[in-house]
């Protein structure tokens, strides 16, 4: 059983996020898919459906607090009015865009493990480092794994190297397995990838021994295509 998971980023309205989940929800239903689906739409419209059983909703983001003083944040206040129990943390939008640290990262993780939360955990490198090879690589890696609990029953991992993410240039298959298995050596968790997978190479990707599924962006984010995604692996 594969795990395929939807981020939307900043995309989609509270109205387009509602009917792509209902189109989502009926078509698992109806094609009785065994894989199970993950989505993580905005916070803003996390009320704008009814959560089914046939998928999991998490957030994108949240901070390691119950509620408070933090502007611009939301805590466990709020995505408990939801249910929310699945947090993506360590995306790397979040690393090198929002310059979130490893410390940052790590209290965030260890705070949503105390309460049980699925946690997608995500690690990736940037090309300056894919450049120096595979040992570099796997050694950068590592560092993003520094103060977090790889033994963690509800953790999944999410391999996505930085040059991969949105430029339509998915790594290659070689790239892939070398580092999964490296991954899987020292880590014994499901472990998807992702970094430009689309309809056309998610069977490719997702049929490498050591990939247990995907986390797709911009790939996902129209239905039909997403629904493809889904039966392709
Ligand atoms: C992502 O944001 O996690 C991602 C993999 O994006 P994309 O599929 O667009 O590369």
């Amino acid at each position: 059983m594969a795990i395929i998971a939807s981020n939307f980023k900043t995309n989609h309205t509270r109205k387009s996020t509602a009917a792509f989940i209902k189109e989502i929800d009926s078509f698992i239903k109806s094609n009785s898919i065994k894989n199970e689906i993950m989505i993580f739409p905005t916070a803003t419209s996390l009320d704008s459906f009814e959560i089914s059983e046939n998928l999991k909703i998490g957030v994108q983001n949240a901070y390691p607090v119950e509620k408070g003083s933090f502007t611009g944040e939301i805590g466990t206040q709020q995505l408990d009015e939801f249910g929310i129990k699945t947090i993506l943390i360590g995306h790397s939008e979040r690393r090198h865009i929002l310059k979130e640290t490893q410390k940052q990262i790590a209290e965030k993780y260890n705070f949503y493990k105390e309460l049980g939360y699925t946690i997608v955990y995500c690690i990736g490198e940037p090309l300056e480092v894919k450049k120096l090879g595979l040992e570099k690589t796997l050694e950068y890696l590592y560092e993003q794994f520094e103060n977090i609990d790889t033994n963690y029953e509800n953790l999944i991992l999410a391999y996505e190297p930085v040059w991969a993410i949105g430029t339509g240039v998915s790594a290659t298959n070689e790239d892939i397995k070398a580092v999964h298995e490296a991954i899987k050596k020292k880590i014994d968790k499901p472990l998807l990838y992702g970094g430009s997978v689309k309809v056309e190479n998610v069977k490719e990707i997702c049929s490498i021994n050591s990939v247990d599924g995907a986390l797709i962006g911009t790939a996902s984010w129209v239905a039909e295509d997403f629904k493809q995604i889904i039966e392709n692996t």
